[in-house]
């Protein structure tokens, strides 16, 4: 049961110029439901380009994405689409939420893109974030928020359409490191509550250990260990 499949995945940038960059060669990865996997990297390894395709978000030169055992290259951007709002939940460094929407509401914004009832779509919304330890700071807007709560609204976004994949980009990269351990936690224990498959970039060694396999990426090759 593999809920994403990379095969054979490179991409290069700038093809044929002379600041020509092969971020990915020939990348293979496997993850299955309810794994939990650490991308590991370097800055500047192409763990940004590597996640991006893995979410739709971006096309490979060449090789196969397959989520939730459906291949995804050469289906039409609709589709695409369609599988990256349904299947896929997306956590960058830095939260991107609306500023002028409340916690609650950034999390129910995209239920009903989806088509949750609206009444449906806030129980959802204030369950997810009495996951996390934030119920109480549901009608904050986020400018009212500490970093370490904005991070775990946007896990709660990521997780609103209960998504088969969670892919993670430093999720807590721009936190100091005692709020970045417990609310990595807080993701982590989400994340296995609902069994869901994750990829989570770090550089954090000792965050990658909590995780139940780590990959590698550097200079365009991905290894297990
Ligand atoms: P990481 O996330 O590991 O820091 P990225 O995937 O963002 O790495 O980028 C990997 C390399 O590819 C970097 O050298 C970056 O400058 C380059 N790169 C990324 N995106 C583009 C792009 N759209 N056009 C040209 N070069 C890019
Ligand atoms: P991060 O690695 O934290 O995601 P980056 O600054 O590496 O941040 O990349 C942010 C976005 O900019 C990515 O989507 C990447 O594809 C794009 N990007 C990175 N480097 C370049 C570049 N040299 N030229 C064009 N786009 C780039």
């Amino acid at each position: 049961d593999v809920v994403l499949r990379l095969n054979g995945i490179s991409k290069c940038y700038n093809k044929g110029l002379p600041n020509e960059v092969q971020v990915l060669h020939d990348v293979d990865l496997s993850v299955k439901r309810g794994e939990v996997v650490a991308l590991v990297a370097p800055s500047g390894a192409g763990k940004s380009t590597l996640l991006h395709i893995a979410g739709l978000l971006d096309t490979p030169d060449s090789g196969e994405v397959d989520i939730a055992g459906e291949a995804m290259v050469g289906q039409s951007n609709r589709r695409r689409t369609m599988v990256r709002r349904e299947e896929v939940g997306f956590v960058y460094q830095f939260h991107h939420l609306l500023p002028e929407f409340s916690a609650l509401e950034n999390i129910v914004l995209p239920q009903l893109a989806n088509g949750v009832p609206s009444s449906q779509a806030s129980e959802r919304a204030m369950q997810l974030l009495d996951s996390v330890g934030i119920a109480h700071r549901a009608t904050h807007r986020p400018g009212a928020l500490s970093g370490g709560e904005q991070q775990r609204v946007a896990f709660c976004r990521a997780m609103a359409n209960q998504p088969k994949l969670l892919l993670a980009d430093e999720p807590t990269g721009n936190l100091d490191p005692e709020t970045s351990d417990t609310v990595f936690e807080a993701l982590l224990r989400l994340v296995r509550d609902t069994g869901l498959s994750a990829v989570i970039a770090t550089h954090n060694l000792e965050l990658a250990a909590r995780m139940d396999r780590q990959v590698r990426l550097d200079q365009g090759t991905l290894t297990d260990g």
